[in-house]
């Protein structure tokens, strides 16, 4: 019986970067991953001929681990995301594009002249009423998170008096196009908490797309990175629960076959966690917020198409219409194609039970509204659905979020879901593999 070191289940962005951290150091570590490919939600791949991915990705200036963990497999971000310095907004109020920088450093004036201009969809003074908004929130996220946390963004938008055009063309689009999730649903804690750290890296800020399928630019130099470092990697493992040996975790259980190793990282999305979790004998008050975390879901439909329905591959948000955000991606990720719209579908409590063709006919419909025609113009498509893999960004969930670190002993949890200041992202993703691994590390320090 071969016995690891480490065990990591799931090899997603978040366990990647918890073996890499781990094999550095030469410990003995093997991933189990429960799909045929590495990267969960941050991945690419074949669907019966159509090149695919988990849904279109923007890699956000800020970031830092993310950076710093492509470097060390020797990938330069800059070689992999082309990037951009505006986004737009469509919405079927208006018949025009409204445009807003997002690099201050990079694209000074294209900030400035969103905020000078744009008149037409947004009047002066309704931009006006943004600015007690972010201040006040921002010194709110600060000062008390917890308070924030309570409350939905539409609530604290109001409550700061913001005027109703810039609720809809700004924040509406924020929340719908960032986490497909309406405002009034949307935690004030989480919307601050996507903008907080850009100040801070204002001349990092921009958007990056990737030039290239994710796990053909990402996953798969860093998992070639994982395995010169003597690491494992094991697909088609989908692991069913913890071993347990009085308190502590000693290894995981797939139907007949049994891993074992010192320490157990279960890196997981949130709702793998919570079924693995609640099927091992653990004592599940000690998972008490882990188990309660509620979830949402996420669907992406990508449509390969005869050209491209838009003049730019950029990241475009729709609110008032089921298309949470949309992006052109034939001439950035996926360039084989003559056209590919990539879409995240918003107001998803109303179309969980949709059909694929249903979802495709709502989309044609909407864009319809929004002056995007394609329906003369598809090829293919695909629908890719997320079920309960992202915790749900609704108001009072921040404090159920669990620590990467676990009361039992052999067992830590890694995954965006798990406490860290970058919500859902891959910057989140790959700092909480890297909290996971200094857990481990301590733990098997003091265990020699
Ligand atoms: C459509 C979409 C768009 C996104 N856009 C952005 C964006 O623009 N910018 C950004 O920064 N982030 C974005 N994200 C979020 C980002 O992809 C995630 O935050 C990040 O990839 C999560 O990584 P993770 O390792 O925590 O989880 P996951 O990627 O979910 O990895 C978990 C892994 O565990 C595996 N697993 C599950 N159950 C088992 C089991 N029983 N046994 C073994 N393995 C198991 C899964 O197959 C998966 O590979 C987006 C996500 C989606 C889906």
């Amino acid at each position: 019986m071969e016995r690891y070191d480490v065990i990591i289940v799931g090899g997603g962005l978040a366990g990647i970067t918890c073996g890499i951290e781990l094999a550095q150091d030469r410990y003995n570590v093997l991933i189990l991953e429960k799909e045929l490919h590495m990267g969960g939600r941050a991945s690419s791949w074949d669907s019966n001929g159509m090149a695919v991915d988990s849904g279109f990705h923007r890699v956000i200036g800020y970031y830092k681990h993310y950076p710093k963990l492509l470097q060390q497999a020797g990938i330069n971000l800059n070689d992999i995301v082309v990037w951009e310095e505006k986004l737009d907004v469509l919405s079927p109020k208006h018949d025009h594009v409204t445009t807003f920088g997002v690099a201050p450093f990079h694209g000074p004036v294209k900030i400035l002249r969103a905020m000078l201009g744009n008149n037409k969809s947004i009047a002066p003074k309704a931009k006006l009423s943004l600015i007690p908004f972010f201040k006040n929130g921002l010194h709110e996220f600060k000062v008390d998170p917890n308070k924030l946390d309570q409350i939905s963004i539409l609530d604290f938008a109001r409550e700061q008096g913001v005027h109703e055009d810039a609720i809809h063309l700004f924040i509406e689009a924020m929340c719908r196009g960032i986490f497909f999730t309406p405002s009034e649903r949307f935690s004030a804690y989480v919307f601050f908490g996507i903008l907080a750290p850009a100040p801070q890296r204002f001349y990092k800020m921009r958007i990056g797309s990737y030039l290239g399928g994710m796990s053909d630019v990402m996953i798969g130099p860093l998992v070639d990175y994982f395995e010169n470092l003597g690491g494992e990697v094991a697909l088609n493992q989908g692991v069913e629960r913890l071993i347990t040996e009085g308190e502590k975790v000693i290894g995981v259980e797939l139907g007949l076959k049994k891993f074992y190793a010192e320490q157990v990282v279960l890196s997981t999305d949130i709702g793998a966690a919570q079924y693995i979790i609640s099927q091992s004998q653990l004592d599940q008050i000690n998972f008490y917020s882990l188990l309660k975390l509620p979830t949402m879901p996420a669907v992406s439909v990508q449509i390969e198409l005869t050209e491209p329905v838009l003049e730019h591959d950029r990241t475009t948000f729709a609110p008032g219409t089921v298309l949470g955000s949309f992006s052109e991606q034939s001439r950035s990720t996926f360039r084989q194609s003559k056209g590919r719209l990539s879409v995240m579908m918003a107001s998803l409590e109303k179309l969980e039970d949709h059909t694929d063709e249903e979802l495709l006919e709502l989309i044609f419909k909407e864009a319809d509204q929004i002056g995007i025609s394609m329906r003369n113009k598809v090829i293919d498509y695909r629908v890719v659905r997320h079920g309960d893999k992202f915790y749900s960004v609704a108001p009072g969930h921040e404090i159920l979020r669990p620590s990467q670190n676990t009361v039992v002993p052999g067992l830590t949890l890694a995954g965006d879901y798990t406490k860290q200041p970058y919500l859902s992202t891959m910057e989140g993703a790959v700092l909480s593999g890297e909290l996971a691994s200094e857990n481990v590390k301590n733990a098997l320090r003091e265990s020699q």
